[in-house]
């Protein structure tokens, strides 16, 4: 990415300049400043035109099953985020309802995840997960700190945090960010996410706690956090050591309470301390907003809580960001009284469906071996089969870019780097009927895949993709 291009130089197509026809040419003869401040202005219709122009390039987001965030809201909700642009979530003295409508979605977060007082709830709003999960990671240090304040002070002990190699990049940026030490669980064979084993190999008594990912991003698993935190309850039986949970829920945060009600994985497990979601995944929100809740005020540390005028009183706020958009947080709120119980429960479990039909008829296509089926998160893995020599994931990954589809092939992290796969994301949207006709297309494709000599030789290059978060 070039940060920084040179200088606008006059465009080659400059043509001649004749006064009161720029209504008729909506900006075609306008060369865009790309690097400079432009002299003069523009009128709003032609800055919008070429503007709109240019997005064109831009993928169509329907058709994008790289990504987990929401592209698809009702109509009357885009309009109040429109009304509500101007709202900034942190002048809560000044939008004291948009404060309330915060307030509210925390409470209802708890509820879902059964914290053990929902009405006393400890959270707040976020842009997203990355910053909910700086905010529990701080908490979690803090929390160790207190706990350790000799041996931290003295230089003697570090802090370390102990997750699996699949987590999403925000865990790593916590760390290096915060002076963590990073502690990954490599992927062993077929097991591509955390279970007991690996965390528990990890843990000493400078962990400051354990991840959990609800909703692996690499291929949609549910980490078994359950099993985490019960051999994390059996360490503590030996050995006196007691290392809190953080569930990432950035995406099945939003989906288990909704389609998997009997799975452990909440405040319903005393160990889980906190817990984060993506309002902006299958919180069916347009980006940005995230949540971070914690059990209880003791899990959040008082000394990391700021106080913000309220009312004339007094509000605890806990957020890297001071300014930043209200409107995604009414738009969450939107969303729950819109939909409700029933109505996430129906969106997500259709989301699901469409997720576990598709990966079906991939596996039924033949040449393709999933890695998971879509019946935890609504997302699903595939590489091609062992049998395969002709053509790999790249390959199918761009020739279905050719037909609009984005869809993205990504290598597996250390210890798995020889694996590559294609991941497929089902949101809020995408129907049954856009599968039947991704499959089809998939189906077209591979007679022309099988006639490759090799892989990558059709276009006669083969881009590597990096991985898509
Ligand atoms: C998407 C994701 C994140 C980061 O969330 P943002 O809302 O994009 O900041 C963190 N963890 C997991 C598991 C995710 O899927």
């Amino acid at each position: 990415m070039a940060l920084h291009q040179g200088q606008d130089k006059q465009h080659p197509l400059d043509l001649p300049r004749v006064t009161g026809v720029e209504d008729l040419l909506n900006g075609m003869e306008q060369a865009v400043p790309k690097n400079q401040i432009p002299p003069g202005p523009l009128p709003a219709a032609i800055t919008h035109q070429l503007i709109r122009d240019e997005l064109l390039l831009d993928g169509n987001a329907r058709l994008n099953l790289a990504t987990f965030v929401t592209t698809w809201m009702d109509p009357q909700v885009t309009e109040l985020i429109g009304e509500c642009l101007d709202k900034n979530m942190i002048d809560k003295d000044e939008y004291p309802q948009t404060a309330e409508f915060e307030r509210r979605c925390v409470n209802i977060l708890a509820d879902l995840w059964h914290a053990p007082d929902p009405t006393q709830a400890v959270g707040c709003s976020t842009t997203g997960s990355s910053e909910a999960c700086m905010l529990a990671g701080m908490a979690l240090k803090r929390r160790w700190m207190q706990r350790n304040r000799e041996k931290y002070d003295n230089g003697t002990a570090r802090p370390n945090l102990v997750m699996g190699a699949n987590v999403q990049v925000c865990w790593e940026k916590f760390c290096n960010f915060w002076e963590v030490e990073c502690r990954l669980a490599p992927m062993e064979g077929d097991r591509f996410h955390l279970d007991a084993e690996s965390a528990l190999a990890l843990v000493d008594e400078n962990t400051i706690g354990v991840v959990a990912v609800l909703g692996s991003t690499f291929d949609g698993s549910f980490e078994p956090v359950k099993e985490i935190c019960d051999a994390l309850d059996a360490l503590q039986g030996r050995t006196g050591l007691n290392v809190p949970v953080h569930v990432d829920g950035a995406s099945g945060g939003m989906i288990a309470p909704f389609l998997d009600p009997d799975l452990l994985w909440d405040f319903r497990l005393p160990r889980v301390a906190s817990i984060n979601t993506s309002g902006h995944k299958y919180g069916l929100v347009y980006p940005g907003v995230g949540w971070a809740l914690w059990r209880d005020a003791e899990a959040l540390p008082e000394e990391l809580v700021f106080r913000v005028n309220y009312l004339g009183g007094n509000m605890p706020t806990f957020a890297l960001n001071f300014s930043r958009p209200g409107a995604q947080v009414i738009a969450q709120y939107y969303n729950f009284l819109r939909l409700g119980r029933a109505g996430y429960t129906a969106v997500q479990q259709a989301s699901r469906d469409v997720a576990i039909r598709l990966a079906e008829g991939i596996a039924g296509l033949g040449p393709f071996r999933l890695l998971t089926r879509g019946d935890e998160l609504p997302v699903f893995a595939f590489t091609t089969a062992d049998d395969v020599t002709s053509f790999d994931v790249f390959d199918v990954s761009r020739r279905l870019r050719e037909r609009g589809w984005l869809v993205p092939a990504y290598t597996f992290p250390e210890n798995r780097t020889d694996l590559a796969v294609i991941r497929i994301v089902i949101r809020n949207g995408f129907t049954l009927d856009l599968a039947d006709m991704l499959l089809n297309d998939l189906a077209r494709l591979i007679p022309e895949l099988q006639a490759q000599p090799s892989p990558g030789t059709e276009h006669g290059v083969q881009p590597r993709s990096g991985f898509h978060h």
